[in-house]
């Protein structure tokens, strides 16, 4: 390690990918200069809770934080906080700093993530609308959540559905308006959607599916929404939850290859072989897919930060994992694992129509290829493991719940 440590890594974005790729670092033994920077002004903190725990009320800023300030500082990782990196000299091997500061790197790693992607309609500028990504976005939303006041959620996937959990529970009137026939159209099968509309219809959720937006009325601050069939729903704030856009401005613009995400190879790098990439804002080969996939997880954050890292040292590790993620609404902890786009069957071990936990299997040419469980922590990991052989599974007994699920993993 001795060649590296005079050098200085710099990762620009300090979320959850950019702060597993600094300690990782360390945790190598890397001794040179690692600088972390950011645009915001909080140290590294874990976005999950803010749609959940934060929101709520029942877990602190501090408890959001990957580390606290000190922690950072006792690894000798310079943190920059309100650092927005404008432009990378591949040439100079420099950064621009919007302040007009530069900063020389040996090796880059960026983290740069995605921002919410915003609703493109007159009003949307409002104060009373808001994005949920960051630690500010919820600090403004929790200053209107307040009893008997009416949310419009917009967008019926996970961080919408998290959001309306917590709003109802907190006595709140709550709305989800979703353009598409279902909601979370895009990540589960129709069993899976309908489950979670029923419990969000029975908190008492107004859950309307196959809406289009008209307008965002009012004058200094949105007072209601409009649909395409001319309804109108009164609003005393709105939430969009409409999506993603991976930030790639910075990588494009330095030259690297940029489509749907900064492209890295297996081992985390870019078309720079000095410039890393991980977390939200890459698109990685994943060799269990069998295709390129932009990720929006914390596992797949953390694990590809600390897979870049280990690259940043040369290590020459190729990064593989099976994409899992997790989502709580109400008593339900819904569990995913693989993607199951393309699936051919569904099987279901539960019923979703009358109970609160069962999980779905998605069968391919006969072998499992993801599954979701809903409170149901024996069956996810069990699934995990069928998923990542892609076990081929008799569908009888996968869905009867008296066969034990260690009892359906293929030996060897
Ligand atoms: C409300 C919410 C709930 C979620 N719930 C779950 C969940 O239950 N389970 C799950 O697996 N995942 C969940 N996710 C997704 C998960 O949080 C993300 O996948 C993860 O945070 C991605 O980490 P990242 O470091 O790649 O990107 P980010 O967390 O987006 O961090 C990137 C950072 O880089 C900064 N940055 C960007 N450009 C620059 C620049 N030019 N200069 C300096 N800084 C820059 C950004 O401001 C940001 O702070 C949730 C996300 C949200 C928003």
């Amino acid at each position: 390690m001795s060649d590296t440590a005079t050098q200085t890594f710099v990762i620009v974005g300090a979320g959850q990918a950019g702060a597993e790729t600094a300690l990782e670092l360390r945790k190598l033994g890397f001794a040179g200069r690692v600088v972390l920077v950011g645009e915001e002004p909080h140290p590294p903190y874990k976005r999950p809770p803010l749609s959940k725990g934060f929101l709520a009320g029942s877990v602190t800023q501090e408890q959001l934080y990957v580390q606290p300030l000190a922690g950072l500082e006792k690894q000798n990782i310079e943190f920059r906080a309100n650092a927005r990196v404008t432009r990378i000299d591949r040439a100079a091997k420099t950064l621009h700093f919007a302040d007009g500061g530069t900063l020389a790197y040996d090796k880059l790693a960026l983290t740069t993530g995605g921002r919410p992607r915003l609703l493109s309609m007159a009003n949307a500028d409002q104060p009373n609308v808001f994005p949920v990504r960051t630690i500010n976005d919820i600090v403004a939303m929790r200053a209107h959540s307040v009893a008997g006041k009416h949310a419009v959620i917009i967008g019926g996937g996970f961080i919408g559905l998290e959001a309306a959990a917590v709003a109802v529970k907190l006595g709140l009137k709550v709305t989800i308006l979703e353009g598409l026939p279902r909601v979370l159209a895009r990540v589960t099968s129709p069993e899976v959607s309908a489950f979670f509309e029923r419990i969000h219809r029975e908190a008492g959720v107004d859950v309307r599916t196959g809406v289009q937006i008209a307008a965002l009325e009012g004058d200094g601050a949105v007072t209601h929404v409009t649909l395409g069939d001319g309804s109108r729903i009164d609003a005393d704030f709105v939430v969009a939850g409409i999506g993603l856009v991976p930030n790639t401005e910075l990588a494009q613009a330095a030259g690297l290859d940029v489509d749907n995400g900064i492209i890295v190879d297996e081992c985390a790098r870019t078309s720079d072989p000095d410039i890393f990439a991980a977390g939200d804002c890459t698109n990685h080969p994943s060799e269990f897919l069998g295709r390129r996939v932009r990720l929006e997880s914390v596992q797949n954050a953390m694990e590809q930060g600390r897979n870049a890292a280990r690259n940043m040292l040369g290590k020459n590790e190729p990064y593989h994992m099976v994409p899992w993620f997790w989502s709580d609404q109400y008593d339900c902890k819904l569990q995913m694992v693989g993607i199951s786009t393309g699936y051919e069957q569904v099987v279901l071990r539960g019923d979703p129509t009358t109970q609160r936990s069962f999980a779905a299997f998605y069968l391919k040419d006969g072998k499992i290829i993801a599954a979701d469980a809903v409170s149901k922590p024996q069956e996810f990991l069990f699934a995990k493991k069928l998923v990542a052989m892609r076990a081929a599974v008799d569908p009888a007994r996968l869905a009867d719940e008296a066969v034990a699920m260690k009892d359906l993993v293929p030996a060897g």
